[in-house]
C-alpha cells in the first residue's frame, strides 16, 4: 500500500474522530426512510413490507450498534435484512460485523482493500497500549503547563482511546454477496437499483437509486462543497460522467443522501460536484500541455471560485490525483 493511501486512512479516521463522541441523530425523509447521522457518515435505512434495507454501517462496531437501535426503534417489529456498502473506506464499512444476520452487499473490489487496510491501521495504530501510557505520563507531568497544551495531550489521549476501542473490537466483515456490475434488489414491492459506473471516488463505488422513496444514495461520490474528495486512484474524468448520467435521470428521484452530511432535495449538488471536478480536470489538462511541472501545477492553479469549500487548502491533493491520471491515460 501507498503512503498515500496510508495517509487517506488516517484521514478518514482523523475525519472520525474529530469531535468524539459524535452525536448520532436521525432524520426522516419519509414514513419509509430514515438517515442516521454520525459515526463518520450517513446510514440509511429503508423499509419494505419484507423487512429494512440498510446502507453503509458507520465507523465502528459501537457506533453501527447504535445506528441499529435506532434504525429498530423507528420501524418496530422489522428487521433488517440487508445492509448495501457503497465502498470500502472504513467510515462505511467498519460497523458491518453488527448487521452479521443480514445479507451484505458490496462490490467485490472491496475484497482487495478491506484487509489491506485493516493491517496497515494496525500496524500504524496498534500499539494504542504504549501510546495511552506515555499520554498519560506526560498529562501528568504537564497538569500544571499551558492550556493549549495540555488540550493537545487530552485531545491526542481521547483519539487513542477512541483507536484502542475500535480495535479491539473491529472484526472486519466484507460483503457476503459481491457484485462486479449494476443489480437489482427487489424486496417487499421495492425495487433497489445498485449501480456500479467503474472507478471514480474508488474502485467500489455503488450508488443506490429507489424510484418508489424518489431516493438517490451516492455514498462518496457526492460530498457537499469539499475539495480533497479523490484518493490517489480516484478516475476524475469517469466521476464526471458519472455525475452527468445521474443528473439526467433526475426525474427519478428527489432526495439526494451524500456519505455524509445533509440531505439535498434537488440536482444541484450533483452539478457542483461536477463542475469542480471538470474544473480541477482542465486546469490539470492545460497546466500540462503548457509543459509545467506538477509542484508548478500546484502552485499556480488557483480555482477561486471553491475558495469557501472545506479543505480547499488541500485541493493539491485532487490535482495530484488528476494529473496521476492524466499522465497514466497519456502513457
Ligand atoms: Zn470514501
Amino acid at each position: 500500500m501507498s503512503r498515500k493511501s496510508i495517509v487517506l486512512i488516517f484521514f478518514c479516521l482523523v475525519l472520525c474522530i474529530q469531535g468524539q463522541p459524535q452525536d448520532i441523530n436521525t432524520t426522516e425523509i419519509c414514513k419509509d426512510v430514515i438517515v442516521v447521522h454520525g459515526g463518520g457518515g450517513n446510514v440509511t435505512a429503508i423499509r419494505t413490507d419484507a423487512g429494512i434495507v440498510v446502507a453503509d454501517s458507520f465507523t465502528t462496531p459501537k457506533e453501527a450498534r447504535e445506528a441499529r437501535k435506532l434504525i429498530e426503534k423507528h420501524f418496530s417489529g422489522v428487521s433488517i435484512k440487508y445492509l448495501i456498502n457503497t465502498h470500502h473506506h472504513s467510515d462505511h464499512i467498519w460497523g458491518n460485523q453488527v448487521f452479521g444476520d443480514a445479507v451484505i452487499i458490496g462490490h467485490a473490489n472491496i475484497m482487495n482493500h478491506l484487509i489491506e487496510d485493516y493491517d496497515e491501521t494496525l500496524k500504524k495504530y496498534g500499539d494504542y497500549d504504549a501510546k495511552i501510557r506515555m499520554l498519560e505520563r506526560q498529562l501528568n507531568e504537564k497538569k500544571n503547563s499551558k492550556s493549549v497544551e495540555l488540550k493537545k495531550l487530552k485531545d491526542d489521549l481521547a483519539l487513542w482511546k477512541w483507536l484502542k476501542e475500535l480495535l479491539e473490537e473491529l472484526v472486519p466483515t466484507p460483503p457476503s454477496l459481491q457484485i462486479t456490475s449494476d443489480a437489482y434488489l427487489k424486496l417487499g414491492g421495492k425495487t433497489f437499483e445498485i449501480l456500479y459506473f467503474g472507478t471514480a471516488h474508488t474502485d467500489n463505488d455503488l450508488v443506490i437509486l429507489d424510484r418508489k422513496d424518489k431516493l438517490l444514495i451516492m455514498g462518496d461520490l457526492l460530498f457537499y462543497r469539499k475539495c480533497h474528495i479523490m484518493g490517489p486512484k480516484a478516475d476524475a474524468k469517469n466521476w464526471i460522467s458519472i455525475m452527468n448520467k445521474l443528473i439526467a435521470r433526475s426525474d427519478q428521484y428527489e432526495y439526494v443522501i451524500p456519505g455524509h452530511g445533509a440531505i439535498h432535495t434537488d440536482v444541484s449538488a450533483l452539478e457542483e460536484q461536477r463542475d469542480f471536478l471538470n474544473d480541477i480536470w482542465n486546469a490539470v489538462n492545460d497546466a500540462r500541455q503548457r509543459g509545467l511541472t506538477l509542484e508548478q501545477a500546484k502552485k499556480e492553479i488557483h480555482l477561486e471560485k471553491y475558495k469557501n469549500w472545506l479543505d480547499y487548502d488541500r485541493i493539491g491533493l485532487d490535482i495530484e490525483a488528476c494529473w496521476a491520471q492524466i499522465k497514466k491515460n497519456s502513457l
